[in-house]
């Protein structure tokens, strides 16, 4: 099939309308429809006035737009030689299905770009001053979702021994497996847990815990979704030089 038409899969970042990178603006102004999820905020669309926009959110327990449905929409204005942006919230390829959306327009003779976003683990924790990576503390980082389709179990133990910190998404309803699991697996109670909710944007709220307590405590916040979970020695390091930040 020939390849006509281009899909750009743009990432909106976490929230902040001012860590959208200038790629993703550049491709915003020139989209003529943009399909987007209900994580973004719409504060982003002021790059993109020219554009018929459609909702497709998929927040997990309301309602929602298939998966399918939101493939079709793309495929039917691409045919129309239409230039279609699909705005996701952080980055299209960290759950986000973005490599799953265009393997499927490829398969359907539409070529997409990718324009990364700023995940929300990474803006999470840097709001919070928590620098995931540090020397002599944690040698990597992991992003794990707590969330599957098929409900199979993570490998805790692996990730309890990796000595890596830890950024969960979608892990609001699933606390109690998280700690269960990452006990289980070795980590210890005063493991430190930073847990954010609707990181980057004014309502960003922070809750400060340890591995056991995370729940309890994450009850007693009242914490929401969207929020990320930092696991690791790092989310109790307080660093002078970014704490003394001013703006
Ligand atoms: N592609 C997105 C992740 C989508 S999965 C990204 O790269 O950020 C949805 C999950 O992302 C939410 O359940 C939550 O865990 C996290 N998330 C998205 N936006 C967030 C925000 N502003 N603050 C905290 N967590 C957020």
């Amino acid at each position: 099939m020939k390849m006509s038409a281009k899909v750009w899969l743009i990432g909106a970042g976490p929230g902040d309308p001012e860590l959208l990178t200038l790629k993703a603006v550049r491709a915003l102004g020139e989209a003529e429809v943009v399909l987007i999820d209900d994580l973004v905020n719409p504060a982003v669309l002021e790059h993109c006035p020219q554009a018929r926009v459609i909702g497709v959110g998929k927040r997990g327990g309301c309602r929602s737009t298939p998966q399918d449905f939101i493939h079709r929409l793309m495929l039917r204005y691409a045919r129309q030689g239409k230039c279609v942006a699909r705005l996701k919230g952080g980055d299209p390829c960290i759950f986000g299905r973005g490599s799953e959306e265009a393997d499927w327009l490829a398969g359907h003779g539409i070529a997409t770009e990718i324009v990364n976003g700023i995940t929300a683990g990474l803006a999470g924790a840097t709001q919070c001053d928590i620098p995931l990576t540090l020397r002599g503390v944690a040698r990597g980082v992991t992003l794990v979702t707590a969330h599957t389709q098929d409900d199979s179990s993570l490998n805790w133990p692996a990730l309890a021994q990796s000595g890596t910190t830890l950024v969960v998404y979608m892990g609001v309803a699933k606390l109690a497996d998280i700690r269960d699991g990452l006990l289980g697996g070795g980590m210890s109670t005063d493991m430190p847990v930073a847990m954010i909710e609707n990181a980057s944007l004014p309502q960003q709220r922070e809750c400060r815990s340890s591995l056991g307590a995370m729940q309890q405590d994450a009850a007693a916040f009242r914490l929401k979704s969207p929020a990320i979970l930092v696991i690791g020695e790092v989310a109790a390091v307080a660093q002078p030089q970014l704490m003394a930040r001013t703006a």
